[in-house]
């Protein structure tokens, strides 16, 4: 049987050439089959995360290949990797990352926008995976309110949401206490024994080693060994068909622009802020919101990253932010190209404010330039629409009253726009 992921004396060198040159990996030879469950064990530092994060195309080898169904990873372009990583990947990190502004149920189906699916059997999907997991009836809730341990079952639901083939968990239950923990890991046990998940579980905790059918232990950068758990391991039929590659315009068309690329983007920044801290994913989130409103220039965005914590920036590792800033930038140059294709469709100007008003939603962050009250407004009514205690007349009236009014103060037209744009994209979702 042809291995689902595979790589070949895969190093990677971080700063490679330079005085802070470190080696995080070094001719890593692993294969993961079909319907495994694959622990990557061993002590902070020796690369556990560095290998997930380049099986999930983020990291690009420094040497060695990656193969993902016998294609070789460096043959990928730069697109088709994107989009196959977010079909057949589901990430589930030790920080839940989770968006308080929306509800559980929405956090679910986010990564819904980035397939093309018909949208009727969404909101069943998510049902069911909130039900599975004895979450249901938090489903209209803020995930503030749950436990760690709730909140982590809804990352995994969002995880789950795509039907993706393989489960990348990065140290899911190293902030929760070892009950919590166990409901955690027994979860993932059953998506990988009933739905035949390939599951791949980052831990540096041997109490979960039982779990796993393989064990690559790592030391120092390398696999010192393998060891096969229990009997049985892997042997699901495998071989199913790829996932149908979703070409960006087609996502595009199916969702207001704006909203899928910054879902996307940040989707991408959870991937890379696994071990940011609260105030790191902040000031990321404050660059990322600066740098898609044009405020500031990618090599400024790449710099606010780059920059120690202590002097007011991220504090990414230089590469990292490289990463990311070219990303993001990939992203904003495919968003630009799909505004361009669809001019004329209706006045440049106000499709550019509409869009930036959803953005705003998405990120909930300040922008344009109605004033802050304004904008508090804006987003209150957009909430309120999302989670349905607001009609669709409502909501238009909210944002086109004067702000003497305690309304939002736009023309008519942009009022009206913005609410048919915002039922498109309910009804996608
Ligand atoms: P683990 O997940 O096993 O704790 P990681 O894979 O996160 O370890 O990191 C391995 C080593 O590589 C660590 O010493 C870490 O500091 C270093 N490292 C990780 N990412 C980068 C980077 N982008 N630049 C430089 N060093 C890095
Ligand atoms: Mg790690």
């Amino acid at each position: 049987m042809e291995p689902l992921l595979k790589t070949e004396k895969l190093g990677i060198t971080f700063n490679k050439g330079k005085p802070n040159e470190f080696v995080a990996l070094k001719d890593v030879n692993i294969e993961i089959y079909p319907n495994e469950y694959i622990i990557f064990f061993g002590p902070s530092g020796s690369g556990k995360s560095t290998l997930l994060y380049s099986l999930l195309g983020l990291l690009k080898p420094t040497t060695g290949e990656i193969y993902i169904r016998g294609k070789a990873y460096s043959t990928f372009r730069e697109k088709e990797k994107n989009i196959r990583t977010s079909k057949m990947f589901g990430m589930v990190f030790q920080q839940y990352n989770l968006l308080f502004s929306l509800n559980v149920f929405d956090n679910v189906i986010l990564p819904q926008i980035f397939i093309s699916e018909p949208a009727r059997s969404r909101k069943e999907k998510a049902i069911v995976l909130l039900r599975r997991f004895g979450i249901e009836a938090r489903a209209k809730q803020s995930p503030a309110n749950l436990s760690g341990g709730q909140q982590q079952r809804v990352a995994v639901c969002r995880a789950l949401i795509n039907n993706p083939d393989i489960i990348l968990a990065d140290e899911p239950v190293g902030n929760l206490d070892s009950e919590s923990a166990k409901i955690v890991m027994d979860t993932l046990k059953d998506i990988n024994v009933k739905d035949k998940k390939t599951v791949v579980l980052v831990t540096h905790d041997a109490r979960y080693l039982p779990y796993a059918d393989r064990v690559y232990f790592f030391k120092d950068a390398r696999i010192e060994r393998e060891e096969r758990m229990s009997i049985g391991g892997h042997g699901g039929p495998g071989g199913g068909a790829p996932s149908p590659v979703v070409d960006l315009e087609r996502l595009a068309r199916a969702h207001p622009t704006l909203s899928a690329a910054q879902l996307k983007a940040w989707s991408l920044s959870n991937w890379l802020t696994e071990e940011l801290t609260v105030e790191q994913m902040e000031r990321l989130e404050e660059a990322m919101e600066k740098i898609l409103s044009g405020k500031i220039s990618p090599h400024q965005f790449f710099e606010s990253l780059d920059m120690p914590f202590a002097d007011g920036g991220v504090g990414l590792y230089r590469q990292t932010a490289a990463a990311f800033a070219r990303r993001v930038v990939h992203i904003m140059d495919e968003m630009r190209l799909y505004a361009e294709r669809t001019k004329g469709e209706n006045d440049p100007k106000k499709r550019a404010q509409l869009v930036s008003m959803l953005s705003f939603f998405l990120l909930e962050e300040h922008k344009g330039d109605l004033a802050p009250e304004e904008l508090k407004r804006l987003s209150a009514a957009i909430e309120a629409r999302i989670v349905g205690t607001l009609s669709h007349a409502d909501f238009v009236q909210k944002l086109s009253k004067n702000p003497s009014e305690q309304g939002v103060g736009l023309a008519q037209t942009v009022a009206d726009r913005l609410a048919e744009r915002l039922d498109l994209i309910i009804s996608k979702i």
